[in-house]
């Protein structure tokens, strides 16, 4: 590895190789605080040929990699482990171009979501998927793990936003999918790296669309006095045909939270639930009948009352208070656990009274924030990593919830990504054949099986597929 080690650092410049212990840690684990492992070492490449120049020596040494970006992440994707090398894109964090009169920009993967729309407010445009982590997040990340946020709800996923992806492969070798024009010929190889997780190789050029930003945009604010009211006006909601740009869901344990750190939003700290509804559209008067007729019905399915932002400031804090939740949970226990799945929106109701359940059954707080008209539900686990029996606790408690949501008819993840920690569960909703396609497309892309080993698919078929969930037959 010595060798490995020297020549990564002719690459890119001694500086940017790291080794020491806790240079290591700070890239031991991402978002979810459960899954802990340094990597061997890790390379910070400067530029797309430096990647490609790293990659390659790592391929002809046989050492894994694991791409890197913001480590904002929630299923451990882009950690690795004293084998493996990752490989932080944070330095390819340049806007190369944006075309405004074909609204579309090109950027490098270690560029912040939030940044691309701040460079492109200003011309009237924005990129549209939103995660609310969104001031940190790359889009490189956002890529590989085709991140939603609030308003994917209108706007669709990243997936629907990549029109062509320059990837350096696992051997090192270079390619581009897509295409500018954003006119899909052949197999749709944007569509099947987009969401891959660093299994596929490093984004190292990203052609994004920008939308128009709306001329016209409601946010309403509705308080419940049970959380099972606000989940069924959400499909009352949905029901309504009336498409909102973003509807989310927000708990009592998390209201109180928000509410009492800097990110307070006025939400009312006695309610149930709250709900965020936003509409938006080029004519003011046509998203102020929508806006209208949505907080009709929000009324009628039980909401204590309906209020409407007024300034875009109003908004503002409507918003901060949503997206910032994550981080005021951080005032109630050392660490979180922020799980990811999805159930059909009618089951809402049922679930969440399920996990409520489970919360107490394993004595863990569970505070719920979501995008709701998605049915893609966030229960946020708070503990002390420090308390062996807590942890232990939260892993069965986090299991039992994505049992509830499969049952349910939902599925073990809607935007986090599978990573190192929904790998356990993948045989519960995918049979033996399914997993030997995923295993050999990963094996189309990356024979050597160099590219963020042990993630999402196992390489090497396992022959507990056979017993789990739904598996029809061995594929060892
Ligand atoms: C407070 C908070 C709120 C969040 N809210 C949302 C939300 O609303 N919606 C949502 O979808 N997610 C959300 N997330 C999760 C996370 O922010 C997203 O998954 C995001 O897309 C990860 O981006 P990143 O740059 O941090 O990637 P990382 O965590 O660094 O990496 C994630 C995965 O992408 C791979 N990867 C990174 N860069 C590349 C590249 N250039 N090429 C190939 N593979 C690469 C890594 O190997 C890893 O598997 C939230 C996280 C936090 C902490």
């Amino acid at each position: 590895m010595s060798t490995v080690l020297d020549s990564l650092s002719g690459i890119v410049g001694e500086r940017w190789v790291r080794t020491a212990g806790p240079a290591l840690d700070t890239y031991a684990s991402d978002g979810l605080p459960t899954i802990n492992s340094p990597p061997r070492a890790v390379v910070i490449p400067g530029n797309r040929d430096e990647v490609i120049a790293v990659v390659r020596t790592l391929a002809a040494a046989n050492v894994p990699f694991v791409a890197r970006g913001a480590g904002t992440g929630l299923s451990g994707g882009a950690v690795g482990n004293d084998a493996s090398v990752v490989i932080a894109l944070t330095r390819l964090n340049r806007i190369i171009s944006v075309d405004t009169v074909n609204r579309r920009a090109t950027v490098e993967p270690g560029v912040v979501n939030a940044r691309l729309s701040d460079a492109t407010r200003p011309h009237g445009l924005h990129y549209a998927p939103d995660p609310s982590s969104q001031a940190a997040c790359t889009i490189g990340g956002n890529v590989a793990e085709n991140a939603g946020g609030p308003h994917c709800l209108k706007y669709g996923v990243t997936s629907n936003h990549i029109l062509e992806l320059e990837v350096v492969l696992p051997d090192g070798e270079l390619i581009t999918l897509g295409s500018p024009a954003g006119e899909p010929w052949g197999p749709d190889l944007v569509g099947l790296f987009v969401g891959s997780e660093g299994m596929f190789g490093i984004a190292t050029r990203i052609t994004v669309r920008l939308l128009p930003i709306p001329g016209s945009i409601r946010t309403l604010l509705a308080d419940f006095s049970s959380v099972r009211q606000a989940g069924e006006a959400v499909s009352a909601v949905i029901a309504s045909g009336i498409m909102p740009a973003a509807l989310e869901m927000m708990d009592q344990s998390c209201v109180q939270v928000v509410e009492a750190s800097i990110y307070a939003a006025g939400y009312p700290t006695d309610a149930a639930a709250v709900l965020l509804a936003e509409f938006d559209g080029e004519s003011e008067a046509a998203v102020d009948a929508e806006s209208a007729q949505i907080a009709q019905i929000l009324q009628a399915n039980g909401a204590r009352s309906v209020r409407t932002a007024t300034t875009a400031a109003d908004r503002a804090r409507l918003w901060q208070g949503r997206k910032k939740a994550f981080g005021a949970l951080g005032r109630i226990s050392p660490d979180l656990v922020v799980q990811d799945a999805v159930v059909p929106r009618s089951a809402l109701p049922d679930v969440l009274d399920e996990i409520a359940a489970i919360a107490k059954r394993y004595r863990i707080r569970v505070s719920n924030v979501f995008h709701a008209g998605d049915g893609n539900l966030h229960p946020n686990l708070s503990f002390d990593g420090r308390n062996a029996d807590e942890r232990r606790r939260v892993e069965e408690a986090a299991g039992a919830i994505m049992e509830a949501c499969i049952a349910a008819g939902g599925t073990i993840t809607g935007e986090h990504g599978v990573g190192s920690d929904k790998l356990r569960y993948m045989p519960l909703i995918f049979d033996a054949e399914t997993l030997t396609v995923m295993r050999d497309t990963r094996l189309a892309w990356d024979p050597a099986g160099l590219a963020n080993p042990g993630k999402v698919v196992p390489i090497h078929a396992c022959r507990e597929w056979h017993a789990g969930g739904r598996a029809r037959k061995a594929v060892a």
